[in-house]
């Protein structure tokens, strides 16, 4: 069984794939306290549900792509093979996680969007860097900024792991902290081969809005 935050259908806010129709799962539990978390609500509700329960809510929504979120989903084992299964039924599946826990037993077939945590998050020590190895070059690691400083420490990860030769490189703002137009600029000045991106969903819903 694991337990289940929400299931629901939207579309994709992030990622390259941001504006396509897509089912959420997003399951209970997180290991990290990110300062600007706006999922909060998932640390600890929820219900048990068995991995048959989720496939056949999902499929309700005749969508091909399916998003495994959180909370952080890898805080629950069973997550693996609930990503496994819906790839099994032709699902195009993707996982949004936070970076802390291995990633390497995810099924090759999931795209995975991780994050690397910035220093403004106050997580930074959690970033487990061995997970780099274990990207694919249709993976997708995401910055999320909110400050100068966090802007300089990605740039400087990123030649450190040469991550641009390894797969797409994400930037995102933390929302009503920083400027999009600063980042973009620092992206330009700099020259950087990376994605910058908004949270799609923050501007055509309520910023606080859930299940969106
Ligand atoms: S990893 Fe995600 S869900 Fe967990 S605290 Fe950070 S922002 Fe919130």
């Amino acid at each position: 069984m694991i337990k289940v935050n929400e299931i629901y259908f939207s579309i994709q806010g992030e990622s390259s794939k941001a504006g396509l129709p897509c089912v959420f799962v997003r399951l209970t539990y997180c290991n990290l306290r990110c300062s600007y978390c706006d999922t909060e609500y998932a640390f600890f509700e929820g219900k048990y549900l068995s991995i048959e329960e989720i496939v056949s809510e999902v499929k309700k929504y005749n969508c091909q792509l399916v998003e495994i979120t959180g909370g952080e989903p890898l805080v629950q084992n069973e997550s693996l093979l609930l990503m496994k299964s819906l790839a099994d039924d032709g699902f195009e599946v993707m996982i949004e996680t936070g970076g802390s826990l291995p990633i390497k037993e995810i099924d090759p077939r999931v795209m995975i969007i991780m994050d690397l945590k910035c220093p403004s998050s106050g997580m930074l020590k959690k970033n487990l860097y061995e997970n780099i190895d274990c990207l694919k070059p249709t993976d997708e690691v995401k910055f999320v900024l909110g400050s100068k400083e966090d802007y300089d420490w990605a740039k400087q990860t990123i030649g450190n792991y040469r991550l641009t030769e390894k797969t797409a490189v994400l930037f995102s703002v933390v929302f009503g902290k920083l400027e999009p137009v600063k980042v973009v600029n620092w992206i330009l000045e700099d020259n950087l081969s990376v994605r910058f991106q908004l949270q799609m969903h923050k501007f055509i819903w309520e910023p606080a809005a859930k299940g969106v």
